[in-house]
């Protein structure tokens, strides 16, 4: 671990204990606290070729999320696919934000996740919510497929519906309490500048969001009134500049009640848009 660490110190990694551990735990197949008195269990040859195999990825610029192909995300695990962004803490903020608007754990939501890619935002919040029901949408087949397998994995499979389709896409049933999405909000033109491991190893569609960034938005917004129950809320996430834009967008079509939640950086990160109950 040392020789591991101090290798990646070297390369200029960031976080270069945290990292050895993420690449060390996957190798044994354990979690973080199994490490706790491992010692210095041998890991054999054949260990040592796949431990020198991820170090080579990881100083080949790959995030050590994708090498070890799963992450973390409100304390829950999620496997991950080339389809599938890799979940930002960042967007733990909009769960917590959630969580705060609708207390009640036990309220039997329905909630609807637009782009929910890993799914991990549907997930945590059928965690939270344990009478709740929810309904992921995705274009990709193969983000759809990670979705309902980290459903599954977290005990929520049997809540939680994932369903192919686009932004406003019709959908049958009654509409939702709480539409939530992380949308692609970066502008094309901002995605040549972004770091190496974003741009290379996160899926494009994952991140484009058009010209100005807002096209998603538009659609979202577009859709919502219908998706919406009476009194329900939408949370989306946004770019730490797009507040303004964002809320001038729901303004214009609408929504008289917005709230914008800053993420623990001190960023703008969550628009919430209610509806008033007449
Ligand atoms: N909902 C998923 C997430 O938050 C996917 C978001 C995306 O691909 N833009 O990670």
């Amino acid at each position: 671990m040392r020789y591991l660490t101090e290798h990646l110190a070297a390369h200029g990694i960031a976080n270069p204990a945290g990292e050895a551990r993420f690449l060390v735990l996957d190798l044994l197949g354990l979690e973080s606290f199994d490490l706790v008195g491992a010692g210095a269990a041998p890991i054999g040859p054949h260990g040592a070729a796949r431990l020198a195999d991820a170090l080579h990825r990881r100083l080949g610029g790959e995030p050590v999320a994708r090498i070890v192909g799963a992450w973390e995300f409100w304390g829950l695990p999620f496997r991950l696919s080339p389809e599938t962004l890799v979940p930002r803490p960042d967007t733990e903020t909009l769960v917590d934000a959630a969580l705060r608007l609708r207390p009640d754990r036990s309220a039997p939501l329905r909630i609807l996740d637009l782009g929910t890619g890993s799914g991990c935002i549907l997930t945590a919040l059928l965690h939270e919510y344990a009478r709740a029901f929810g309904v992921g949408l995705d274009r990709s087949p193969g983000a759809l497929r990670t979705a309902r397998a980290n459903a599954a994995l977290n005990g929520v499979g049997t809540r939680a519906a994932f369903l192919a389709g686009d932004w406003c896409d019709p959908l049958a049933g009654p509409p939702f309490d709480l539409v939530v999405s992380n949308p692609p909000y970066i502008a094309t033109p901002v995605i040549a500048g972004l770091a190496r491991e974003v741009r290379e190893h996160d899926p494009m569609p994952a991140l484009d969001g058009g010209a100005d960034g807002l096209v998603a938005y538009r659609r979202i917004l577009d859709a919502l009134p219908a998706r919406l129950a009476t009194g329900g809320a939408a949370l989306l996430e946004i770019g730490f500049d797009q507040a303004a834009a964002l809320d001038d967008l729901a303004g214009r079509r609408g929504f008289d009640r917005r709230t914008v939640v800053r993420d623990l950086a001190g960023h703008d990160r969550v628009m919430i848009l209610t509806q008033e109950i007449l």
